[in-house]
């Protein structure tokens, strides 16, 4: 402020002139002026060490009286405190409603470091994890929770795979199921996010046991059935107007029967995790078999060829292996025109394994490429060209895949062909 500063200015510049007047007047200007300088520098003294005081003592009320541009000083220090004082209310404000809120919500919240070492963790994580808040402050969260299928996605998301989350057993042992998400939080840390799903994993396992049980009950009556409109088929004796109804008969008994088959294939696959890593099952071999079934069902109408790359096999499950291959080969006939090729491709490297079924026929719109392996999804091409299919088959790859730990990615262009890619790891690979 000019006005203060020219102030201060006329009044320190009075002082020295009153000294060295005095000074002058006893035949002694130096010592006058010296005298005046020395009496500035001990009031700005005294006016400094009562600031640092204050300051260091911190008493809001006890703020020191200044005089001249001290005043102004002391005054603007006042008020950058008290605005310090109110921000500072209004943080610890907005903390405690972060913090009420975080212990409001249902979901459970659990910082880690780049180590998965815990930081902090809400109520709701500490409950439905069963983790104590001080006694497992900066222990990993892997030595908590041991699940293998938990540990292996935290270890993937320290590697950034496409794994969104994990559902996993509740680690207190009740019959409580969570979904677990880890997402990167703030500077180095992570942030795994806990949800019950049990209501969830309840209905879907009751849904499964319905489907399993009501195919399993049907599989007789069908069986009986199947076997009449056999015999009836078979006579010759049989009325000339009830042949043609017959027939038909028999082939939707045949197609009851190859759903219920696919769906208890299904809920089969359905049930279980992972499968074993204990027998190698010889991919080279199943893709000849895929190829010769293949022809048979053509009946040389397409170009059935294989591209075998590698003589590596696959650790798992030969049946369902055989049934991903099956299921897709088919497909591909069905869906290809005559004179149309068909390709069945294996090959390795070192991030897996691929197994390729590619056609030349008729594709998939790429909007409905994402729901192909849903139960019951068709093309609207799919559906008139039914041929027999149960509508189940891609549902069964997918399962029969993820136990493998593959991936189904689907490439298609419509009136060009499709391309089914399944990606086994590295891990599932077996040298022959
Ligand atoms: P479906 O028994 O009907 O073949 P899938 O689950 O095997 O049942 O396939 C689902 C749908 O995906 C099919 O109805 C069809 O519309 C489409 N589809 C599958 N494979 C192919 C393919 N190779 N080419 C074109 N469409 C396909």
């Amino acid at each position: 402020m000019p006005t203060l500063w020219t102030r201060t200015f006329f009044q320190h510049a009075a002082v020295l002139l009153a000294c060295l007047l005095i000074g002058w007047l006893y035949d002694a200007p130096f010592w006058g002026g010296l005298v005046g300088v020395g009496a500035l520098l001990v009031w700005h003294l005294y006016h400094l060490f009562q600031l640092e005081y204050w300051l260091r003592t911190g008493k809001p009320g006890a703020m020191p009286d200044g005089n001249g541009p001290w005043s102004q000083v002391l005054a603007r220090i006042q008020a950058t405190k008290a605005l310090a004082r109110q921000n500072r209310r209004s943080w610890v404000r907005l903390v405690e409603e972060i913090s009420a809120s975080t212990k409001a919500f249902p979901d459970g919240g659990v910082i880690v470091n780049k180590d998965f070492e815990i930081v902090r963790s809400n109520k709701a994580a500490r409950q439905m994890l069963g983790l104590k808040k001080k006694r497992d402050r900066g222990t990993r969260i892997d030595n908590l929770i041991r699940h293998p299928e938990f540990v292996g996605y935290l270890k993937g998301s320290a590697k950034k795979t496409k794994r969104e989350s994990v559902e996993i057993p509740s680690p207190l042992g009740s019959d409580a199921w969570l979904s677990c998400r880890i997402l990167p939080y703030g500077f180095d840390q992570q942030l795994l996010l806990v949800r019950d799903i049990t209501q969830r994993v309840m209905t879907e396992r009751m849904r499964r046991d319905f489907v399993a049980n009501a195919s399993h009950e049907l599989r007789s009556p069908l069986t009986v059935i199947t076997g009449y409109l056999d015999v009836m088929s078979d006579d010759q004796g049989l009325p000339e107007q009830w042949r043609a109804p017959v027939a038909d008969m028999h082939a939707q008994a045949e197609r009851m029967g190859a759903l219920i088959r696919d769906l208890l294939t299904l809920s089969k696959l359905e049930s279980s995790e992972s499968c074993s890593h204990d027998h190698r099952v010889d991919i080279p071999a199943i893709l000849q078999i895929a190829r010769k079934d293949a022809l048979l069902e053509s009946a040389g109408s397409q170009n059935i060829e294989l591209d075998i790359d590698s003589t590596h096999g696959v650790l798992g499950e030969a049946t369902e292996l055989q049934s991903v291959v099956s299921n897709l080969v088919t497909n591909a006939v069905r869906y290809t025109p005559a004179e149309g090729s068909v390709t069945i491709g294996w090959r390795t490297d070192k991030n897996g394994g691929y197994l390729t079924v590619a056609d030349t026929g008729i594709g998939i719109p790429a909007d409905e490429i994402p729901r192909l392996t849903e139960r019951f999804y068709r093309t609207d091409a799919g559906r008139v060209r039914q041929k027999g299919g149960t509508g189940l088959g891609l549902a069964i790859v997918k399962h029969a895949l993820k136990h493998h730990d593959a991936d189904l990615e689907i490439a298609s262009e419509v009136g060009k062909g499709s391309r089914f890619i399944c990606h086994f790891p590295a891990d599932r690979l077996a040298a022959s």
